[in-house]
């Protein structure tokens, strides 16, 4: 059974293969480090290319944020689309907009097609705003694809009066990530490439023809290497951990008490809120059990401290639920770019990284590892759409400390917005 933390995705596993400790020497034509949907993506368009991948991961597969995050898959990024435009301008922003849209729908057909063993995906996500104004919502929707709610709909859905206006997205949707990522990883291996667990890179060289890692027990090589560590990125590689901010964000889960959560949520689909600073979850479990995720600190806090914060904001939608106990929760590590984007592109010829998917990685992994197995092939560039956000200096502590100010002061703004109505 992989050792993975307590989260209900671990608990609702839907096989529970162990995978070998790399020993001794393994060759193959490109190392992925990091066995999380960056990497998996990447390993799976590199196998289906004809490559042989050979992915190291220091615990289990999914054991990151991809195996503990909201399951939520939609559009977008975790940058603002007005932020993309400016840095990039129009026609640009209008392309990766279009990347993250193919981000949605790689996803989808990777379960489909693979029938993946309790991915269990259902459609929908309802992006919810709690104040005025709601146009911006209104000029977004396209009927049957993007439904406006108004009052008397979003009561249809959902039992609180936070919400004054809201869009229901049909083309997002939400999974059990990691029974998908499990589901991928085993498609790689079918395809002849390989997945060590337990197995940390410990020192590795990016310089020169031939990439190695080497691991507490063995070591590894081929011509290409992907650095996919996300917000579990060490110092292996400084200008990689220079350039992202680890970011921890939350989870809980409730008891089953599908009665009790029907007062108060009568839809299957997945709900956000548009607060910069929000909050999001979804009826899991066949309706059973409510997953309720939000907040981000910048070190690592105390869970059960996070747990009533979280549990007083489940309250102030949903009064009607505080009978309702919460039996898990957990939290996960997210990188982020100072730029909010993804970093994809090349440390050195035949090194490369694909990191810093921040709160929005469930499409953008799927796109980002997608376009760097192309470069990697050389069947595409469309990596080079992401070469306008490079490895900043993410600013270290102080840039820490400049993230959990900037939340705050975000927090702060959109309770004044909801307060004036
Ligand atoms: C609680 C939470 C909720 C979220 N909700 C959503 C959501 O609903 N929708 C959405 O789109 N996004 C969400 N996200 C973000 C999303 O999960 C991430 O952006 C995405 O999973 C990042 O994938 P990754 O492969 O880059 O990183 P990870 O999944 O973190 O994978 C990195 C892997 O690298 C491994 N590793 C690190 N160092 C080494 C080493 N030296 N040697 C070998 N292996 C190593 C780690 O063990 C880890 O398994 C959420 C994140 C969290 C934490």
């Amino acid at each position: 059974m992989p050792a993975y933390p307590d989260t209900w995705y671990a608990r609702t596993l839907a096989e529970t293969r162990d995978r070998p400790v790399l020993t001794g020497t393994v060759r193959g034509d490109c190392l992925v480090v990091g066995g999380g949907f960056a990497g998996l993506f990447a390993a799976l368009g590199l196998a289906r290319g004809g490559m042989r991948p050979v992915v190291i991961e220091a615990q289990a597969v999914g054991w990151g944020a991809s195996g503990r995050n909201g399951g939520f898959v939609s559009a977008g990024f975790a940058c603002g689309a007005a932020a993309i435009r400016a840095r990039v301008g129009l026609v640009r922003a209008a392309e990766l907009q279009a990347l993250s849209a193919e981000g949605v729908g790689i996803m989808r057909a990777t379960i489909r097609d693979l029938a993946i063993p309790g991915a269990d995906p259902v459609p929908g996500i309802l992006r919810m705003r709690r104040h005025e104004p709601g146009d911006d919502l209104r000029a977004e929707a396209e009927p049957g694809r993007r439904d406006y709610l108004d009052l008397a709909a979003i009561a249809a859905h959902l039992a609180s009066d936070r919400y004054r206006h809201g869009l229901l997205d049909h083309d997002a949707f939400h999974i059990h990530p990691l029974n998908t990522l499990r589901g991928i990883a085993a498609e790689v291996e079918r395809l002849g490439g390989q997945i060590f667990e337990g197995s940390p890179a410990q020192a590795i060289a990016l310089d020169g023809p031939v990439k190695e890692v080497r691991t507490p027990h063995g070591r590894a090589e081929a011509g290409q290497i992907v650095l996919a560590t996300g917000g579990y990125t060490g110092p292996l590689v400084p200008r990689l951990r220079r350039a992202m901010l680890p970011i921890a964000t939350y989870v809980m889960l409730s008891e089953a008490a599908p009665e009790l959560l029907a007062t108060a949520i009568r839809t299957r689909a997945a709900v956000g809120d548009d607060r910069r600073a929000g909050d999001y979850y979804r009826l899991v479990a066949g309706g059973e059990r409510l997953l309720w995720g939000g907040r981000i600190t910048t070190r690592a806090a105390d869970l059960p401290g996070i747990t009533r914060q979280l549990r007083r904001e489940m309250l102030t939608v949903y009064p009607q639920l505080a009978p309702l106990k919460t039996e898990l929760a957990w939290s996960g590590l997210m990188a982020y770019a100072r730029h909010l984007m993804p970093q994809i592109g090349a440390l050195a010829p035949g090194a490369w990284h694909c990191t810093a998917f921040g709160g929005h990685g469930l499409n953008t992994t799927a796109i980002g590892g997608t376009v760097l197995a192309e470069a990697i092939l050389g069947t595409s560039d469309r990596v080079e759409a992401f070469r306008p956000f490079g490895l900043d200096w993410a600013g270290g502590p102080a840039g820490l400390a400049a993230a959990q100010l900037t939340y705050w002061a975000l927090q702060a703004r959109d309770l004044w917005r909801e307060r004036r109505g």
